[in-house]
């Protein structure tokens, strides 16, 4: 069938033509001559008004017109008579091609965030969720292009890894084998020789080790794909189930890997006001009058660049505020973060951390206490990034494998690569959602993805 998108429509300035539209009622009004129709397709926020000249349409057809339904109005695109639109459609022709009966539990406006979730189903047809999920796309396109017009190489990076070293917290065992009854060895411990792929594997964490086997070929890769994390953490930032951007860089060092990390953010941020202004105007509205202009004021400047070492100096001074109390070698919260963000007056990136608090894999400072890590540090959000040049010594790697009673016989692949011609290359992960939360201002992260999976939860 042919029809018009909303989007088109609502742009158009040919006027006094046929069209037609399909899409959901999002209201019905009127008085006994007419009936005002807002329909909503998805393309855009804003719905088309379809007049309906009640003495040509049935009663019972105007009855099913409902908020909720799916109809195609067919009509002449003239120009709007009322206010709040430039054009609207003189209904010629209404099919109601899926009914929504008073059931629908989307009838009012101004349901909260927390109802919506138990309706995941359906909150894609709220303005919210529209706005959300158009954004994601448009952010999603927008990484895709700033890496490809760089030059960098899109790397699909496995989702069921043989690695449980990756590093980074509790993963999600995969197996087919009967849980309740698995094969054992002779000493009782599970016998995973006889699993499908013959050894223990697990939903990846990260696709960074293998990215930096691909940079030691390609040069500038990156990964994006979705990254599984069974960690008990039920807060407002984390999932079981996210999607990672992870660059990796042949010939970067750290200095280069932040400024990569800093120009892919503010790239990303200006993307969003240039490409998505009427979902952000709607999001900033209702929810938060500051986003807009936090957006912006992100993007004027550069982040500021400081060593954990002197952050710590920092902190300390402010201990007595600070519920975890903080000295040289501790982990920093998000209360330290929020901390150092707002001092700042702006993201901050810290870098050269306490090597016992990063991973294995990241390179090793000569005052042999510290590691070239980076983390980047996002104003209402804390951590969006982490990253770190990496290890490129087979000897100084293989010792802290070593160290940290990392199982040296799953990363044998992954030292090869610093046998045969290793190279200085450097690599982050931003957390897609992180950066939705910040550019859609939503404060809650199972609000910035389709269908949230949280501990718990995993019901659409
Ligand atoms: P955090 O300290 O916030 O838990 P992390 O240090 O464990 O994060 P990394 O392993 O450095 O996270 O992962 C890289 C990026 O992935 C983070 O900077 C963050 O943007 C994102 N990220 C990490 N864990 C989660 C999660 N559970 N849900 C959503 N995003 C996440
Ligand atoms: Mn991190």
């Amino acid at each position: 069938m042919i029809h018009t998108k909303v989007k088109e429509l609502l742009a158009s300035k040919d006027v006094n033509r046929e069209v037609a539209v399909q899409g959901w009622v999002r209201t019905k009004r009127g008085n006994k001559q007419v009936g005002f129709i807002a329909v909503n397709d998805g393309s855009i926020i804003h719905s088309i008004q379809a007049v309906a000249d009640l003495s040509k349409f049935d009663e019972e057809l105007m009855k099913k017109i409902t908020t909720g339904a799916c109809v195609r109005i067919s009509g002449t695109l003239v120009q709007s008579q009322g206010q709040g639109q430039s054009v609207e459609i003189q209904a010629k022709e209404i099919d109601v091609l899926g009914v929504a009966d008073e059931t629908f539990p989307l009838q009012k406006k101004g349901h909260t965030l927390e109802f919506l979730r138990e309706i995941a189903h359906l909150r894609p047809r709220t303005n919210t969720f529209g706005a959300v999920m158009r954004m994601r796309h448009h952010m999603s396109f927008a990484i895709h292009k700033f890496f490809n017009d760089k030059g960098f190489f899109n790397l699909h990076s496995p989702i069921i890894t043989g690695s449980d070293a990756e590093g980074a917290g509790e993963m999600f065992h995969v197996t087919t084998m009967d849980v309740s009854n698995p094969p054992k060895n002779p000493d009782g411990t599970i016998n995973y020789k006889e699993d499908f792929f013959g050894k223990e594997t697990n939903l990846t964490v990260s696709g960074q080790l293998e990215g930096e086997l691909a940079a030691m070929a390609l040069g500038l890769v990156y990964t994006f794909g979705p990254t599984f994390r069974a960690e008990n953490s039920n807060t407002p930032r984390h999932l079981a189930e996210f999607w990672m951007i992870e660059p990796e860089m042949a010939f970067y060092d750290i200095t280069d890997n932040m400024n990569l990390a800093e120009e892919m953010l503010k790239y990303l941020i200006q993307y969003a006001l240039d490409h998505c202004a009427d979902d952000l105007e709607f999001l900033n509205n209702l929810y938060d009058k500051e986003l807009i202009n936090r957006l912006k004021s992100v993007i004027e400047k550069p982040f500021t660049r400081l060593t954990y070492t002197d952050a710590v100096e920092i902190l300390k001074q402010h201990n007595a505020t600070f519920e975890f109390k903080v000295e040289w070698g501790t982990d920093l919260q998000k209360e330290h973060e929020n901390y150092l963000v707002e001092h700042f007056k702006g993201p901050v990136i810290l870098t050269n951390y306490p090597k016992d608090i990063k991973a294995f894999y990241m390179k090793q400072n000569d005052d042999g206490k510290t590691v070239r890590a980076m983390d980047v540090l996002f104003p209402w959000i804390g951590e969006i990034i982490g990253g770190s040049q990496r290890e490129e010594n087979y000897e100084k790697l293989l010792t802290r494998i070593n160290e940290m009673k990392i199982p040296e016989k799953d990363l044998w692949w992954y030292l090869e690569t610093r046998k045969y011609g290793t190279c200085p290359h450097a690599g982050f992960g931003l957390g897609f959602e992180r950066l939705m939360l910040f550019v859609t201002g939503m404060t809650n992260i199972r609000d910035v993805i389709p269908f949230p999976r949280t501990p718990k939860n995993a019901e659409f």
